[in-house]
């Protein structure tokens, strides 16, 4: 059950047409560049740090 707007994933405002799915243009920087500084994590991080990451997408996977 999907609500008919979406909305801003960073701050939960609804969406704007020109920057979906997020509210705004500080919304949507602020999301890339979060998803960036995950990209450009070293490799090699500590096991551990993967367990918890794979625990997080099975909370909340949006791909099922
Ligand atoms: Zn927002």
């Amino acid at each position: 059950m999907l609500p008919k707007t979406s909305s801003c994933p960073v701050c939960g405002r609804p969406s704007a047409a020109e920057t979906r799915p997020f509210c705004g243009k500080a919304c949507r920087d602020r999301d890339l560049l979060q998803w960036l500084g995950e990209g450009y994590r070293v490799p090699g991080s500590p096991a551990a740090d993967e367990m918890k990451k794979s625990d997080d997408y099975g909370v909340d996977s949006p791909l099922d």
